[in-house]
């Protein structure tokens, strides 16, 4: 297991509408380096890093059966929500009118009711009343989902929401995209004075319940998928191409895969460009807040991918307070030398000014630096990183943290404890263990170096046991004396489902118009849906929860 997470997996990206779909779109192909030579592709989810969250896995050279087709679909039709984001904004029109004490939330069931309505809620957990202040902040009021490996919502404190949109004023900003910003969007929305309007892309669906679909749309930022399909994408598309000063704010989740993100920003970039005509040197202003580590201590695909794709970002000084987050916020509990999340811009950094008691103007560097960091003559910059004041190393010849000391046998400052020579052996190459390369470059790895062929069919073999045929011919031969298997083609598919009434839609379109003409689907209210959910752990497929277990073991001998 350590050595595996060492060696670690890379993304490989193309064009990402090829590849099978789960819950969250698009899967990514990624590639797990196993050691000796050997590696390993598969498809998973692009987003979620916990299996819990998303058992997708499917190995790239294993076969796509319909089987496995099938199931994938299903699991995106079952994951869709029972009201359209329409019908979810129209419930928000209705409460809007109504005084704040006949106004709830239910928690549990991620929707606005009305005082009648509440009767149905008894076990749920019920927020009442709801303000005006709150309906058109539903941050301050939705739990945010933080534990989990996949949302991380951490959301800014108040101070911070205030600078961003500063900064947004400063560049005579009129449009706002908000992708992973929720706060941003709620004060600028909320805001008429401002003269801004804003469009909120994010993957939490909560927001549809607060939102109309032309100012918030359920989109995955890692594949640039768009939940709601061409509908969505179309207000995407003509919100960015109006002829106004357009900037992307973006604070995605900590521990997101940034090489798709940096793809995606890229993606929207050209979107942008293409739509208003502009050739490829302009560049659409981006305030991304991030780990401060990002740029600097993630040695491998920082510096491979992101850097080269995002070549004009620079690190603001300004230190990002968040609400809700254990070591990000101000106060008592929050890191020694506060925040290390910082804002990168792609514009100069004069024109982002920060407030006066914690930053001040270095005229030679002509930015906005922290108060305590001291221009260096010899490094010609403000140097610090974290806010406090660096020193000068002639060893080294830069400015280093201020406890820092220059090891003689490192030839280079390191923390006082620090043991000397741990860093040499990064530079080992995890394809074929030489050094001198990185295992992108691996010479191996360009002959497509994976596992032997011998070797990969007896692992195949001995994982899938009974569940998957070994060729084509004997999967034929399988289904011919079967008669309860699935069809091999799309097209055999169709034809069992127009003379089977009881099988599932092919498309989510056609779920929504089966649910709307069927009454005996739909459940009676969403109390009840809720109740059959907790209660009936077999309304997905059993064969679901056999694959996922399968996945896990795949897996599991992957790691
Ligand atoms: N500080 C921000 C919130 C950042 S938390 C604010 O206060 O406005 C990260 C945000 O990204 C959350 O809103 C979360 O729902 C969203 N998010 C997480 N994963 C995402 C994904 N794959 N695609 C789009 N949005 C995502
Ligand atoms: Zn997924
Ligand atoms: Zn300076
Ligand atoms: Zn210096
Ligand atoms: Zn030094």
């Amino acid at each position: 297991m350590a050595n595996s997470d060492r060696l670690g997996v890379d993304v490989i990206i193309n064009d990402l509408k090829n590849n099978p779909s789960c819950v969250h779109g698009p899967t990514v192909l990624f590639e797990r380096f196993l050691g000796n030579g050997h590696s390993r592709k598969f498809y998973s989810c692009s987003t979620c890093r916990d299996r819990r969250d998303c058992g997708f896995f499917h190995l790239a050279d294993g076969k796509i059966t319909s089987c496995k087709r099938e199931l994938w679909a299903r699991l995106v039709i079952e994951a869709a929500p029972i009201l359209s984001h329409q019908e979810r904004f129209k419930i928000w029109k209705t409460v809007k009118r109504l005084p704040a004490s006949d106004r709830s939330y239910c928690s549990s069931c991620s929707s606005l009711l009305k005082k009648s309505d509440m009767s149905d809620h008894g076990s749920c957990a019920v927020i009442s009343p709801i303000s005006d202040e709150q309906l058109s902040h539903p941050s301050t009021i939705l739990v945010p989902k933080e534990s989990s490996k996949f949302e991380a919502q951490y959301l800014f404190a108040t101070s911070s929401v205030s600078v961003i949109v500063g900064m947004l004023q400063n560049l005579n900003t009129s449009r706002v995209l908000c992708i992973g910003a929720p706060r941003v969007h709620e004060a600028i929305a909320s805001s008429p004075h401002l003269n801004m309007s804003s469009l909120m892309m994010d993957i939490d669906d909560r927001y549809c319940s607060f939102f109309s679909p032309k100012q918030f749309i359920q989109y995955n930022m890692f594949n640039h998928h768009f939940f709601e399909g061409e509908t969505a994408k179309n207000t995407y598309e003509h919100f960015i191409s109006v002829d106004e000063n357009l900037v992307i704010v973006t604070d995605p989740p900590f521990g997101g895969r940034m090489e798709l993100l940096a793809h995606n920003l890229k993606q929207i970039q050209d979107d942008w460009r293409r739509s208003r005509g502009l050739d490829s040197h302009r560049e659409l202003p981006v305030v991304f807040v991030f780990h401060n580590s990002v740029l600097f201590v993630f040695p491998y695909f920082m510096e491979q991918q992101v850097i080269s794709s995002l070549p004009s970002f620079t690190m603001l000084d300004y230190q990002v307070d968040y609400d809700n987050h254990p070591l990000y916020s101000s106060g008592p509990k929050g890191m020694k030398n506060g925040s290390a999340v910082r804002v990168f811009v792609n514009l100069p950094q004069s024109m982002f000014p920060l407030p006066e008691e914690s930053y001040h103007l270095c005229k030679v560097c002509d930015r906005w630096v922290s108060i305590n960091n001291q221009h260096c003559d010899k490094c010609n910059g403000c140097m610090s990183k974290d806010g406090r004041t660096y020193k000068h190393c002639d060893g080294c010849n830069k400015c280093v943290k201020p406890s820092w000391v220059h090891c003689s046998d490192c030839s280079r400052c390191q923390p006082h404890d620090h043991r000397c020579q741990e860093a040499g052996s990064a530079l080992t190459c995890h394809m074929c263990g030489h050094s001198g390369h990185k295992r992108m470059d691996c010479p191996k790895r360009k002959l497509g170096c994976t596992l032997s062929d011998d070797e990969s069919k007896r692992k195949r073999r001995k994982r899938n046991k009974n569940t998957l045929p070994l060729s084509l011919e004997d999967e034929r031969m399988r289904r011919k004396t079967n008669k309860n298997t699935l069809p091999l083609s799309l097209e055999d598919e169709r034809m069992r489902r127009k003379t089977n009434k009881n099988t599932l839609p092919l498309s989510l379109e056609d779920e929504r118009m089966r649910r709307k003409t069927n009454k005996n689907t739909l459940p009676l209210s969403l109390e009840d849906e809720r109740m059959r959910r907790k209660t009936n752990k077999n309304t997905l497929p059993l064969s679901l929860e056999d694959e996922r277990k399968r996945n896990m073991e795949i897996f599991s001998q992957l790691t």
